[in-house]
């Protein structure tokens, strides 16, 4: 989300005149794209604003900005914790960012800050300016804002209300793509499933658009994320299994595998629901990975709720998770109604039996791919080799192997002959 956020900063900033540089050590303005979905996100926010001070220490023209959730958070009460910290501006006002620093420049260090949200902002006429991309593959954001309002989570605070963008311009923007060379899109937004533009038949839901985007060039795979469990659609399952562009990936956050936490969490769906999901997916696309996001240590979560989490990971046996630690945030639902009961260490203790047992399941599944072929994207080279390069298949995982006569951004067939428990490790097929 971010990366594509910070390239539709970059397309304005550019438009205004401004460039990209090198590093901070040249720049007159540091802008830090920030997330707030977790204390210590934010906490490496205020470490990198620290740090910089030295350097405005050095050269007195270098002002500092903070963009994004955790500045639409904060807002001012940001720039009076960090003093460094010139100007802060929110997801939905980075249009406004030219007139801020012009404002930071004039007024000498007049403090500003642009955080209003909007129902209406996609940011869908500007062409993002891939400032961190591979020129092989790229993020496009198809809507903005969430509205779920999962009990524990700022999302919905800081990003508004979901608001989906014009598919005219995101098909525009995915074949601008493909004719320069990118193999690969993914559609971004907090809960793609619930994509909706127009109105009766001129509709255009999640599945239309991956149709359409799919239907570009069979040699541009189309990837998407997020995916909310409860609103997996069949017709989505079915465009898929019909594109074979479409990756054969689909992350479908669990957060927890206890239907009493699942309530509490307000994720409007129950385990039973959940794995029918996943039973769908296994029978419309037999070959696709899944992967998913957990909390550890949520409001109240015994003993028994944590048992029946590593029980729905044994059972769904994904190929990758991001798992995660309960963290307070201020002003959601479980902020104001849920005590943070868990102790510290008890939370720390089970995140780290979920991540042994996934560890254990990734390696198996992975054993699993030894002796199969794939067709593998070609992305960049390997970060232990200049003799290896790695790529990514369907499934999203990644395969090195040796570079042999292989290029950047091509397609090619690789075969697995071993793999550790993030990695697969292969050759080139000729
Ligand atoms: N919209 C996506 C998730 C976006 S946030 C979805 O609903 O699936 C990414 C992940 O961060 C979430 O899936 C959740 O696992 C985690 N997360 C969100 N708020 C959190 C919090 N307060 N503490 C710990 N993890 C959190
Ligand atoms: Fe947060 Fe839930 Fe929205 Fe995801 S769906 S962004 S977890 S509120």
């Amino acid at each position: 989300m971010n990366f594509a956020d910070s390239d539709v900063i970059a397309a304005i900033l550019t438009r205004a005149g401004y460039a990209v540089c090198e590093g901070a050590e040249e720049a007159d303005f540091v802008l830090i794209n920030t997330c707030a979905i977790r204390d210590n996100a934010e906490q490496r926010v205020r470490h990198r604003v620290r740090e910089l001070r030295a350097l405005q220490n050095r050269r007195h023209q270098l002002r500092v900005g903070v963009l994004g959730c955790m500045a639409e958070r904060l807002q001012s009460r940001l720039m009076a914790e960090e003093d460094n910290v010139s100007f802060v501006c929110g997801p939905d006002a980075y249009r406004k960012l030219p007139e801020l620093m012009r404002g930071v420049r004039t007024n000498g260090d007049g403090s500003l800050a642009a955080v209003e949200l909007s129902e209406t902002e996609t940011y869908a006429d500007i062409e993002p300016v891939r400032i961190s991309g591979n020129g092989i593959s790229a993020y496009i954001s198809i809507m903005r804002g969430c509205q779920n309002y999962c009990a524990y989570c700022v999302v919905p605070y800081t990003r508004g209300r979901e608001r989906s963008r014009d598919p005219e311009t995101i098909v525009h923007e995915a074949r601008t793509l493909f004719e320069q060379g990118y193999r690969e899109v993914t559609l971004l937004g907090q809960n793609v499933n619930s994509y909706s533009w127009g109105v009766q038949d001129n509709s255009c839901g999640f599945p239309e658009l991956m149709e359409r985007v799919a239907s570009i060039d069979p040699a541009l795979r189309v990837r998407f994320a997020t995916s909310h469990p409860k609103d997996l659609s069949d017709r989505l399952l079915e465009v898929m299994a019909a594109h074979p562009n479409i990756c054969r990936c689909i992350h479908l956050p669990v957060q927890s595998g206890s239907n009493r936490m699942l309530k509490l969490m307000n994720r409007k769906y129950t385990v039973e629901w959940y794995l029918d999901r996943v039973d769908a997916i296994r029978r419309y696309l037999p070959d696709c990975s899944i992967t998913t996001d957990v909390i550890a240590g949520f409001s109240t979560e015994t003993e028994e709720d944590h048992q029946a989490t590593l029980d729905l990971f044994r059972r769904v046996r994904y190929d990758y998770a991001y798992m995660f630690m309960y963290s307070l945030r201020e002003g959601t639902y479980a902020w104001k109604h849920l005590a943070d009961d868990i102790p510290e260490e008890v939370k720390k203790r089970r995140l780290n039996e979920i991540i042994a047992l996934q560890g254990e399941i990734a390696l198996e599944n992975n054993q699993l791919e030894v002796g199969r072929e794939y067709e593998v994207l070609v992305e960049g080279e390997s970060h232990r080799s200049k003799q290896q390069l790695f790529g990514r298949n369907s499934q999203n995982k990644v395969l090195v192997f040796d570079r042999g006569d292989a290029e950047l951004g091509s397609y090619r067939r690789v075969k697995v002959n071993a793999c550790t428990q993030a990695t697969l490790l292969g050759e080139l097929v000729q």
